[in-house]
Order: C-alpha cells, then sequence, then structure tokens
C-alpha cells in the first residue's frame, strides 16, 4: 500500500535530500494561474522535495577563482538533469499504485505569469471560461512551505532545517491521498529566518528591498518577505549591474551585459556574459546575497543541520576594480532569445 513513509522512503533513495507532504486543501484561496488543481482537478497530495546544493559549489564563486561549477552543478545541472529522474521515477512508483503522478522537476518557461506575478502579454489564453491560462505556473517555493519543507525567508527563498537556502526544489502532484506534514511554523524546529538583511545587505544588485515588504496568506499563515526586484536581480545573476534606468521586458533578456542600462558590477571578473550551462545555469553572481550570506547567518546561529568542520567564509570577499578598463565593448550582440540569449562579436558590416 502506498503511503506518506513509503514515498518519503522511496524518493531519499532516488536522490531527494529532504521530502514533505501537503494535502491539496492547502492551496485553497490560491490564484487561478498558481492552483495544481488547475492542472490536476483531482488531485489529493503534493509532494515536495529538496535537492541540495553542495557547499563545496560555492566554494570557487567565494574564492573568485571558479563559477563555472555553481551554475552547472549546483543549479542547471541539478534543475534540468538529476531532479527531473527522480521525480519522474517516483511518480512511475506512484503510478504502479494506481495513482496519477505529475513530475515537475524543472522550471516553467512556458508560463503565463512571470515571476513577479503579472500575465505575459499575448502569450495564451484559457481554453474556456473559468480555467487558467496555459501554462500554470506552481510557485515552488510556496509548494514547500504548504508541504511543510521549511519556511520563506525575507529574501523569498525557501529555508529547510536541512540546508538553509541551499537547495532547489521539484514537486509531484498526484491523485494519492497521502499523510501530510505539518507546516514547518506548526513544528518545534527552529526559527530559520530572523530577520538578519544579511541576504538584503550582500545581494550585489540591491534586489532584495529591505523596507517593502509582500505579505501573504497561506495556509492560515502570515508570510511576509522583502519586495524583490526580478529585473534587477535577472542582471546581477548574469554579471552585470542594474542602472537607474528602466529596462523592457525585451531589454532584460536581450541586453549583453554591460551597455545600455547595464553597469559594470564589482561581483564579477568578466568580460562578457559566460555561455549558459545546462540551460540556465548562468548564475554569476553566485547567489552572494540571498543564499551564501543567507547560509553564512544560519550556520553561524547553529540552525541548519548539514553541518561542517569549518566555516564557509574564510577569507574577506573579493570585488573587482574595473575603473581602469574602458567601457563597455560595443563589439558584442546577443544570439538566441529570452534567458538563454548569449553576446557574440558583431558581424563585420
Ligand atoms: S539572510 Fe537573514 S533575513 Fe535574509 S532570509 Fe536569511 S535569515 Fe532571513
Ligand atoms: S541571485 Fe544574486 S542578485 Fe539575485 S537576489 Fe540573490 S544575491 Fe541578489
Amino acid at each position: 500500500m502506498l503511503t506518506a513513509e513509503t514515498v518519503k522512503k522511496m524518493a531519499k533513495s532516488m536522490g531527494a535530500d529532504a521530502v514533505a507532504i501537503g494535502n491539496i486543501e492547502r492551496w485553497e484561496g490560491a490564484p487561478t494561474q498558481m492552483d495544481p488543481r488547475q492542472i490536476m482537478p483531482e488531485a489529493r497530495s503534493v509532494i515536495a522535495m529538496g535537492f541540495r546544493v553542495m557547499r563545496g559549489s560555492l566554494r570557487g564563486i567565494e574564492e573568485g577563482t571558479f563559477f563555472s561549477n555553481y551554475s552547472a552543478m549546483g543549479y542547471g545541472g541539478i534543475t534540468y538533469l538529476y531532479m527531473p529522474m527522480t521525480v519522474i521515477n517516483l511518480c512511475k512508483e506512484i503510478e504502479d499504485s494506481g495513482y496519477e503522478a505529475l513530475p515537475m522537476g524543472h522550471q516553467s518557461d512556458w508560463r503565463m505569469i512571470d515571476a513577479d506575478g503579472f500575465g505575459r502579454k499575448n502569450y495564451s489564453r484559457p481554453v474556456e471560461a473559468g480555467r487558467a491560462s496555459p501554462d500554470v505556473m506552481i510557485q515552488l517555493r510556496i509548494a514547500s512551505f504548504l508541504c511543510g519543507l521549511g519556511e520563506i525567508g525575507y529574501s523569498k527563498m525557501l529555508l529547510t532545517p536541512q540546508f538553509g537556502p541551499r537547495q532547489r526544489v521539484g514537486i509531484i502532484i498526484t491523485e494519492a491521498e497521502l499523510e501530510p506534514d505539518p507546516l514547518y511554523p506548526d513544528t518545534d524546529g527552529p526559527e530559520l529566518c530572523n530577520r538578519c538583511m544579511a541576504c538584503v545587505k550582500e545581494c550585489p544588485t540591491g534586489a532584495i528591498n529591505g523596507t517593502k515588504t509582500i505579505k501573504v496568506n497561506l495556509a492560515g499563515h502570515d508570510v511576509e518577505w522583502g519586495e524583490i526586484d526580478c529585473a534587477a536581480c535577472d542582471i546581477a545573476f548574469r554579471g552585470g549591474l542594474a542602472t537607474d534606468e528602466e529596462l523592457s521586458e525585451e531589454e532584460r533578456y536581450t541586453t549583453p551585459m554591460f551597455g545600455k542600462n547595464v553597469g559594470r558590477s564589482p561581483h564579477t571578473p568578466f568580460y562578457k556574459k559566460p555561455r549558459n550551462l545546462y540551460n540556465t545555469g548562468q548564475a554569476v553572481c553566485g547567489a552572494r546575497g540571498c543564499t551564501r550570506a543567507c547560509m553564512i547567518s544560519m550556520e553561524s546561529r547553529g540552525v541548519v543541520e548539514n553541518t561542517f568542520k569549518d566555516k564557509f567564509r574564510r577569507r574577506k570577499p573579493w570585488t573587482v576594480d574595473w575603473s581602469t578598463e574602458p567601457e563597455y565593448p560595443s563589439d558584442l550582440v546577443m544570439k538566441g532569445d529570452g534567458p538563454s540569449a548569449t553576446p557574440e562579436a558583431k558581424p563585420a558590416d
């Protein structure tokens, strides 16, 4: 018989590092575009799984000497290779027990709403009145909270007692009714986010607002996080630096790392945005604020179960002095669309 206990055991044996289960009623009141029942109307449970990012994968960026490993093995490789295999294999077991199961182990680039919750213009429409427009976006961090995997920190990152902010999340939506876990704030686990604001202070582009917040109610719990400037994060993520100039949706993804409205960041040593690794792996900023600073803060408070013999930050954080370098090299054009676009040398006229 399929039980929550057997599902969790299987998930861990297949590669998940943390697992928790939520009953579908916890999504009552969810916006239509983010409601799992729009995808699977007979869904009974959601299974959320955390896949740890190796602390060692952050070491090269922390030292300023090796950036690709976090992007490949800590980001794109987990999201687009390792996690899909685990969620698909677990779904096979659930479906062999007679219940439909939908594996979601990637980012939903087809989603109708963007990360800010706004609809993409002229993108898709409902197939009939009363249904969501495709694709519905399940917010993985909110799903994790509703399954009891952890808290949502001020940074809007999922914080778990096992790894702090250091994981990616995959979920399964299933028609199987499984014993749910309590939400993390209802357990006697330690407070994970203590509002230390290290994430705000160390984010290289100020993408996490230190005063303006977003408040939501999730299954009866008031949850609040800092307003996130996703456009600024997108740029810093690729190694640029957002300026005060507004960027259109188009420009957000097609502007080279330096150039119109994008400055040079002291937090990258690259002249051009490096090639993506495993589809979206291009995390040049190395999650300096939302992951590294937060992890350091949580580890220092002793609220992370995955402990190490030595502390993470061992040397003074580096910055790059670009002041002696020439301005943005105008011989670059962007090739490709969306977040996968990469800069290339401009062809000769
Ligand atoms: S850095 Fe501090 S304030 Fe920010 S999410 Fe982590 S614990 Fe919360
Ligand atoms: S990924 Fe980088 S830019 Fe974005 S919020 Fe985190 S620290 Fe800030």
